[in-house]
C-alpha cells in the first residue's frame, strides 16, 4: 500500500478550552471553511461537556466528533470519568488516549493508556493514540527505543482485526505547546520506525494501511511539509485548531 491510499486525518485537539455555545459556533466554522476538501478525514476532540453541542453542529458536514479521554471500565464508581459507552451514545466517533498532558498531569501510565485503548476499541470507537519522546530522552538518544516501548505496551492484546480503528499520533512532548516543531525528516524518521514496530507487532500489511500522525506545534505554516513526508498521515493539533481560519489551511495543506 502506497501513502496515497492511506487514510489522511486531521484532528483537532481543543483541550480544555471552549464553552458549549463557543463550540456551536467553531464547529460550524470549521464545517463550513473544510466543507468539499475530501483530500482527509476532519476531526474535532472537543471536552466532554462540548460533545452534544459539537455533535449537533457537525451533523450532516464533514466535520466528525471526538473527545479527549475514556475511562477503561464499563460503569461503577469512578467519580469524574467517562465510558466509552457514553462517549457512543453521544455520538462520538473518535477518541484520543493516551495524550501526553494525561500522562504528565494526571499519572497515566502506559498500562493505562492501553487499557483505555482497548476499552475504547471494544466499544466500537476509533482511536487516536498519543505516544512520544520528552527532551531529556530525545538529548539522551534514546528517542527510538521510548517510542518503540510505548507502540508496544500500549497496543499490548488489540487484535489485529482491531488495527483498522487505530491512529497512531506521534508527539514529541517537548513539542507539543511549545512552539518547537520536529523537523519533516525527524518526524518521518520516527513515524517511519513506528510503522516497522507495528509491521512486527502485526502484519506488514496492517502496518502499511495505519494512519500516523504527527502531532506537536503544527500550524498553517508548516503543516505542508510535514504532510509532504512519506510515513506522515495527518496531524494532531492542538493550538492551531481553536482557530477555525487556521485549522482549515491545514486541512487545506492535507489536500495535495
Ligand atoms: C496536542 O495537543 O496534541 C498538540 C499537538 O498541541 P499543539 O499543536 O498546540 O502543540
Amino acid at each position: 500500500m502506497k501513502k496515497e491510499s492511506r487514510k489522511v486525518i486531521i484532528a483537532g485537539n481543543w483541550k480544555m478550552n471552549k464553552t458549549p455555545s463557543e463550540t456551536k459556533v467553531a464547529v460550524a466554522e470549521t464545517a463550513k471553511l473544510t466543507s468539499g476538501k475530501c483530500g482527509c478525514e476532519v476531526v474535532l476532540c472537543v471536552p466532554f461537556v462540548d460533545i452534544a453541542a459539537a455533535t449537533e453542529a457537525a451533523k450532516g458536514t464533514n466535520v466528525k466528533i471526538g473527545a479527549q479521554n475514556v475511562h477503561f471500565k464499563a460503569s461503577g464508581a469512578y467519580t469524574g470519568e467517562i465510558s466509552a459507552a457514553m462517549l457512543c451514545e453521544c455520538g462520538v466517533e473518535y477518541v484520543i488516549v493516551g495524550h501526553s498532558e494525561r500522562r504528565q498531569y494526571f499519572g497515566e501510565t502506559d498500562e493505562t493508556v492501553n487499557l483505555r485503548t482497548r476499552a475504547a476499541l471494544d466499544a466500537g470507537l476509533k482511536v487516536i493514540l498519543c505516544l512520544g519522546e520528552v527532551l531529556e530522552q530525545r538529548q539522551a538518544g534514546i528517542t527510538e527505543e521510548i517510542v518503540s516501548m510505548q507502540t508496544k505496551l500500549d497496543l499490548a492484546g488489540i487484535p489485529a482485526e482491531q488495527m483498522k480503528n487505530v491512529v497512531i499520533a506521534y508527539e514529541p512532548v517537548w513539542a507539543i505547546g511549545t512552539g518547537l516543531t520536529a523537523t519533516p525528516e525527524q518526524a518521518e524518521e520516527v513515524c517511519a520506525m513506528i510503522r516497522k514496530v507495528v509491521a512486527g507487532l502485526y502484519t506488514p500489511e496492517i502496518a502499511e494501511a495505519l494512519t500516523i500522525q504527527y502531532g506537536g506545534s503544527m500550524n498553517d505554516g508548516n503543516a505542508a511539509e510535514l504532510l509532504a513526508k512519506l510515513d506522515v498521515d495527518g496531524g494532531l493539533i492542538g493550538g492551531a485548531s481553536l482557530v477555525p481560519e487556521k485549522f482549515a489551511k491545514i486541512v487545506d495543506a492535507a489536500q495535495a
